[in-house]
């Protein structure tokens, strides 16, 4: 069993690097014809170094977790669950200290690798703009809603777990039934509430973009006074539009980079793709595809709760639901990978949708142009390997994308 779960591990690792070097040398091909004009050369030359920055640096942060993961595994896990247990005698509590500490751990060890990535690499390629202070604060207040929400929700399904101790199916649909309504609250509230803990927003200036942004909304049934302006400016200079929300709480950000660097004609067109999502109701499908997958989820985690096996192969003397979560969290890395093919592929198909919508509505012209500045301001990979496009892509590469409008 021990050797499975380490299998497992270094098995995804293997994978998941072969697929990111495939990629890194993928592109370096000729890139496709209809975005040869969207980097000049200059660019061009600073974008193959920074994607080669990038992927080394991943690889190193990506295998030193996997080393540090692999070593806690083989002992480090089970002295530390006994040593709790020595001090808290309460089941939820012990597995939630057991998680915090390890928590903890982990992000204190990302730290260093967080301040290279934002203040090196970003910095020398000329994206960041985040400072020492928001940089601080970002990771505290990201650090105390990870533990506050990650405990509270950890907590209950230990509690579930107690309560349907030998029911596995009792234990998985009402577990199931809970993160769902949770996933609902979240894309209607709590994700909102989330962004604006990091985040300004304001409502977008009267002017003549507004106005034009009304009369399509109007003729789209869509009240664009929830339309709002991120200052995302103070983080990064890269730019994107994106919709949060439901039904009636959904609303529309764009980032204030996107309004600095885009003409009024781009804009309306990268908004009208985001009411395309609305009117299609692609949000209700996500959501209804993310509640299905989490079904899977909650068995996985009942049956790992249910085999003791998994637990005395790490030296532990039975079932630990903390030990048991961080189990669940190496099994799932493969079933993920293997569910986001076909979850990539009708959230990129919804991509696609969205820009016909938008070009219908505007001009393929300005959805074409603004594709291409997006590319351009954020430095994107114009030539992808077709394995990672499957596996990781949630949008279409941007050849694709222009070449479904044109
Ligand atoms: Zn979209």
């Amino acid at each position: 069993m021990r050797w499975l779960v380490l299998g497992f591990l270094v098995a995804v690792y293997v994978f998941e690097t072969v697929v990111a070097i495939l990629n890194q040398k993928h592109s370096r091909k000729p890139i496709p014809k209809n975005v040869i004009g969207v980097y000049d050369k200059k660019r061009y030359n600073k974008w193959l170094a920074y994607s080669l920055e990038g992927h080394r640096f991943n690889l190193i942060q990506q295998g030193f977790s996997l080393i540090v993961l692999f070593i806690l595994l083989l002992g480090p896990f089970a002295i530390l669950a006994r040593w709790v247990s020595t001090w808290v005698t309460h089941a939820i509590l012990q597995s939630l200290i057991f998680l915090g500490i390890y928590q903890t751990f982990m992000v204190c060890l990302g730290i260093p690798f967080g301040l290279y990535r934002t203040f090196s690499i970003e910095e020398r390629y000329g994206f960041n703009r985040t400072t020492k202070t928001i940089f601080i604060r970002d990771a505290v207040v990201s650090y105390v809603v990870t533990l506050a929400v990650g405990g509270l929700l950890l907590g209950g399904i230990h509690a579930l777990s107690l309560r349907f101790v030998d029911n596995l199916w009792m234990f998985a649909f009402v577990t199931w039934a809970i993160l769902a309504v949770i996933m609902v609250l979240t894309v209607a509230f709590i994700g909102k509430w989330l962004m604006r803990l990091f985040n300004k927003f304001t409502p977008l200036p009267e002017g003549e973009l507004r106005t034009r942004i009304e009369e399509l909304g109007s003729a789209l049934g869509f009240n664009v006074k929830a339309i709002f302006v991120m200052d995302a400016s103070k983080r990064s200079t890269k730019s994107n539009a994106a919709f949060a929300g439901i039904g009636k709480t959904r609303e529309v950000i764009l980032f204030d980079t996107l309004l600095e660097r885009m003409s009024d004609d781009e804009i309306l067109a990268v908004l009208a793709h985001e009411l395309g999502h609305a009117v299609h109701k692609d949000t209700w499908r996500l959501l209804a595809r993310q509640i299905a997958v989490m079904a899977l989820y909650a068995v996985g985690i009942g049956l790992i709760l249910q085999t003791p096996g998994f637990f005395t192969a790490f030296g532990f003397p039975g079932v630990h639901f903390g030990f048991g979560f961080i189990l669940f969290s190496i099994l799932l890395e493969p079933i993920s990978l293997l569910l986001g093919i076909p979850l990539n592929m009708l959230s990129r198909q919804d991509e696609y949708n969205a820009d016909a919508f938008a070009s219908e509505q505007t001009d393929a012209r300005w959805m074409i142009s603004a594709l291409k500045a997006l590319s351009r301001e954020n430095l994107v990979n114009l030539n992808p390997h077709p394995l990672s496009v499957r596996l990781y892509y949630s949008h279409p590469p941007m050849s694709d994308r222009i070449g479904a409008l044109l």
